[in-house]
Order: structure tokens, then sequence, then C-alpha cells
């Protein structure tokens, strides 16, 4: 790979599925109306732009209907000790519009377009963290995945965005064993550490992370020497793509500075800068959030024009990966953390620093 700086873009497509359990069947059919109304002007940005996105995507919503989604479930669902995360046990249970949870369609819009990759959010919107839920459940659920993508789409899945960012370290064999190579993983900061145990102050840091410089420097120099084979490639993500919020006033102006400023350093300096969003995040004023993306997209292609920065999905890196000629092994090094420009600090085993996930999951499941 050249030093260019790369511009990665993953966005977390899952409508209702990926927030069942925390709305359940509340209502929100303008919310996904327009989510679903917005895919097509994203999509039409990024063609614009040149922009290569992952698009990880629940499983479930590639199917055509109740009996399609039947057809897919694994033989072996999350047993978790809380129910009220299963997928199954909620669907069987709330009786949700369908046209807010199933959208096989749409995938079809989205793979219709260059450079946009179909990427899996498991099928289930599966919590790797979470007690009670074993590895042959989750093993399961990605070949559910890989299933349903592959037999209506011809795609073989290889990048996974964990569902609500757990990255459950003991599971990443279990990744690569089903054909997975890359994955997203969190940033260094501590709020962004062990995300299955959420508390007050870390939602907040996060936030106002959005705005001030709080968390530490989140682009980064990906290290693509250290390809174990036996694990996927980690990809840290830099920053979420906070909505818009008209009450807001200021601050929305400040999120976005604050993303302009980052991607212009990562340019500069030949690092990866990685943002993602879901996209029911712009199902509240969408106009607003459209043109706010597209502000961004064109910063890209300034950085594109001034620093030759490059537009990367997930996929990208991993083949990209493959072509460098010299490796060592994943334990060794996983990025380059640079300190400052003229510093560059790789890390390795003694002075390692989280790159994000679980370093310790609350549960190993039963490997
Ligand atoms: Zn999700």
């Amino acid at each position: 790979m050249d030093s260019s700086g790369q511009f990665v873009v993953s966005l977390d497509f899952e409508l209702h599925w990926g927030r069942f359990e925390k709305v359940a069947g509340r209502r929100a059919d303008q919310y996904y109306r327009n989510t679903l109304e917005n895919i097509p002007h994203i999509l039409g940005l990024f063609e614009r732009y040149g922009i290569r996105a992952t698009w990880a995507t629940v499983g479930m919503l590639m199917a055509e209907n109740v009996k399609e989604w039947r057809t897919y479930m694994p033989d072996e669902l999350p047993l978790y000790t809380k129910s009220k995360y299963s997928a199954y046990a909620w669907f069987l249970s709330h009786d949700f519009p369908k046209e807010f949870l199933f959208a096989p369609q749409m995938v079809e819009q989205i793979i219709a377009v260059p450079g946009q990759e179909l990427g899996s959010h498991t099928f289930s919107h599966y919590y790797g963290c979470e007690p009670g839920q074993t590895a042959q459940q989750f093993r399961a659920d990605l070949q559910a995945a890989k299933r349903i993508a592959m037999d209506k789409f011809g795609l073989d899945l290889t990048s996974l965005v964990f569902p609500r960012n757990q990255l459950n370290e003991f599971y990443l064999p279990v990744c690569a064993e089903e054909g997975f190579t890359c994955v997203r993983s969190n940033p260094k900061d501590w709020f962004w550490q062990d995300t299955y145990r959420e508390t007050w102050a870390k939602k907040a840091f996060r936030t106002a992370d959005t705005l001030f410089p709080i968390g530490g420097r989140n682009s980064y120099v990906p290290d693509f020497c250290p390809s174990h084979p036996a694990l996927p490639l980690q990809l840290p993500a830099s920053r979420f793509f906070r909505p818009h919020h008209p009450g807001r006033g200021i601050l929305n102006h400040w999120r976005l500075s604050r993303i302009i400023l980052e991607m212009t350093r990562a340019a500069r300096f030949g690092e990866t800068y990685h943002l993602w969003w879901h996209p029911h995040n712009f199902g509240h004023h969408p106009q607003q959030n459209l043109r706010d993306l597209e502000a961004i997209l064109q910063h890209f292609q300034f950085l594109h024009e001034s620093f030759a920065m490059q537009s990367r999905n997930m996929r990208d890196f991993v083949a990209e990966a493959q072509l460098e000629p010299q490796r060592t092994p994943r334990s060794e090094t996983s990025f380059v953390i640079s300190p400052s420009p003229e510093q560059p600090r790789k890390l390795s085993r003694a002075n390692r620093e989280p790159t994000g996930g679980s370093a310790c999951p609350p549960w190993r499941g039963e490997i």
C-alpha cells in the first residue's frame, strides 16, 4: 500500500433489527420510511464522489418475508441469559411492520453501485459479549448470514461488524474459520472499551468526544505485516458520524468540523480515517443529514486532489494487505499509532495499547 491517506466508510444496515431490544414494539414508521428513501440518495452521493463503502448488513434483513426468514434460521439459536437480546424471541412476540424488517430489494440497490461491499452485521444482530450464548451458536449465526447472502445475492461475506460493537476477541478464530477476513474494531479510548458494559460516563464521553478533542488521536497507519492467517484483520473505527439535530444549534457545526479536521490530518500524514454510522441515523431530518454527508464527501474530494487520499471499503484493506511483501505474526504488532506526525510509534507486545474490542469479555462462550 502506498503512503496516501485512506478514507474508510462502513455502515451498519439493520433497520429495526438493530433497535428491537431498546425500543421493542414502538412504531417509528416515518423514521424507517425515511431511512429506506435515503439509501438511494446516499448511494448517489457515494457514486458522485467515488466512495467505496462496506454495508455491514443484518442477515435477517436480506429475507423477503417471514417464510424465507424461517428458512434461513440457524439450527442453533443464541440462548442469551436475558432473552430480551434475542431477535427471534422479539420477532415472535411482536407484530412489527415487515417492510421495516425485510429489505432485500435495498440490498440489490446497494450492491449494484460500484465500490459497495456487502458485509455482515451477523444474521440476527448477535450480541457476542452477552452471557448465555456460546461460540457454537455464534458460528451458526455467521453461517446463516453467509448462506442467505450467497443464495440470494451470490456474494461471499468477508467483512464483519459486531453488533453494538461487542467485539469478543475469543470469537475471532470462529470468524476466520467462517471466512471473515476483516472486522471493525473500536477506537482505543477507554470510553469505547467493553461496549457490552455501558455506563453513563462512557456515553457522555463518547458524545462529548464528537465535539471536542477528548479522546486520543483516532487516525492510524495500518500495519499490514501482521496478517496472521488465523485471525481477521482488525480495522479500528475512528469516528461515529452522529446525526444532525436541530435543537443542538452550533454543536451540529462543531461535530462536522471535528470530522473535517480529523480527515485532513489523516490525509496530510498518510493515515487511515474510518467513519461509520447507521443508515437509520438519517431517519430524522434526512435533508440536513444528507447535506452534512455531502459536505464530508466534498472535503474528501478536496483531500483526494490535494493529498491523494483514497477511498477504501473494508475488503479493499484485506486485498491490499495480501499484496504486502513482508509479514510478521499479528501478535507482534497490530497498528502503528502516531502520537505525533514526526514520531510514529509502532506498538509492540510490551507497550501494546488496546486496538479496540473487549480485551476481557465477560462471556467467552464454550469454545
Ligand atoms: Zn447494529
